[in-house]
């Protein structure tokens, strides 16, 4: 998922991360870091949920999701070559392993 950098001020020094110097959200005045941990405990526990929801995401936007990798495809050939054929051979891999 996408971690988008929301605007940010520095406030008053988090005592729990002291190394970020109280950066914190300009909306919620929560510390950056403390917001990571609980949104990262939050997907943790509602793992299948945070899937389902990434699922339902996906297949409603999937021609979004082709025409973008369409746009990496040719903004990046020479790449997506390499990493396709390694994501084949891997794939490849895990069938003989099983
Ligand atoms: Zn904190």
């Amino acid at each position: 998922m996408t971690i988008v950098r929301a605007k940010v001020y520095f406030g008053k020094v988090c005592p729990k991360h002291p190394e970020f110097e109280g950066e914190r959200f300009r909306a919620s005045r929560n510390c950056v870091e403390c917001n990571r941990m609980s949104a990262a405990a939050w997907t943790a526990k509602n793992a299948d949920y945070d899937r389902a929801r990434c699922r339902d995401w996906f297949t409603k936007n999937q021609e979004y999701n082709r025409q973008r990798c369409r746009e990496r495809y040719v903004a990046n050939r020479e790449h997506e070559i390499v990493m396709r054929r390694k994501r084949r051979e891997r794939s490849r891999n895990e069938e003989a392993a099983q």
